[in-house]
């Protein structure tokens, strides 16, 4: 039997073959693949080409430090523009994203302006032509696809045993989490695959499943619903005060094309 690859759905056949850590490499910190006390997720296979699309998964790492530094009280701030109240301005102090080359500014669509005066891009007319950005809409954004690939990638590994026809994803995430968070007594023990990057998965009924992925500081509630019902209405007030986002498509390539819809 040929095997299928879980980001497209279709068959692998004499195309190149890869195999895709279940666990995104990023994340994970020790030597790969068996450490004492940690789990290992392995890998699946995937076309070549549907596993490079994931490009943002290089970014997940830099989602999740900026989602930290955005939750965080210090070296960012919002303004009004003084003059022209319709723009507002985001300035976040680059001392505090150390890590953060050209291209991850590139990519969240930050504008630096440490070599710019502050005469030019005070004026309104620096914003002509520029792309409005919400970091911290586009942080998550990343950050909830890449974690819900690998939840999804773990649930086919570990549970499913199959690559589903549809799905259909609520994601709500929350900031904040330490070590002091643990799920197991309500949804079973389980080992950490790297420290601060811990997984908890719990069927919800014959076939709907709860996964909570913590990568560090952020904490996802994901819910796998296969039975075709929809959720959203419930799952908000499940998780009041959240932002729920809901993904729904029929394979998870789509992540990166439909992407999210906010509930
Ligand atoms: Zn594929």
């Amino acid at each position: 039997m040929a095997e299928v690859c879980y980001l497209c759905g279709r068959p692998i056949d004499s195309e190149p073959a890869s195999g895709d850590h279940v666990i995104p490499v990023s994340l994970i910190t020790r030597d790969q693949p068996k450490a004492k006390g940690f789990d290992y997720g392995g890998k699946l296979p995937t076309h070549a080409d549907c596993n490079n699309r994931f490009g943002p998964e290089t970014y997940v790492t830099k989602a999740l430090d900026l989602l930290e530094f955005l939750v965080g009280a210090d070296g960012h701030g919002e303004f009004q523009h003084r003059d022209h109240p319709h723009i507002t301005i985001k300035a976040l102090d680059a001392s505090k994203l150390p890590n953060f080359t050209q291209r991850d500014i590139e990519f969240f669509k930050f504008m630096d302006v440490r070599e710019e005066d502050y005469d030019a891009w005070s004026k309104p007319e620096f914003f002509n032509g520029k792309q409005k950005t919400n970091p911290m809409r586009d942080a998550l954004h990343v950050a909830f696809s890449v974690l819900a690939k690998s939840a999804a990638a773990l649930l086919i590994k570990r549970d499913l045993h199959a690559v589903p026809p549809a799905w259909r994803i609520y994601a709500a995430p929350f900031s904040g989490a330490t070590d002091a968070v643990d799920f197991g007594g309500i949804l079973g023990d389980t080992k950490s695959f790297d420290p601060g990057v811990h997984v908890w998965r719990k069927p919800l009924s014959a076939t709907d499943w709860l996964v909570v992925y913590r990568a560090r500081s952020v904490l996802l509630f994901l819910v796998f619903v296969f039975s075709g019902e929809n959720a959203g209405a419930t799952l908000k007030q499940h998780f009041q005060g959240a932002e729920v986002h809901e993904f729904s498509g029929t394979s998870l390539n789509e992540l990166l094309t439909t992407g999210w819809r906010k509930l």
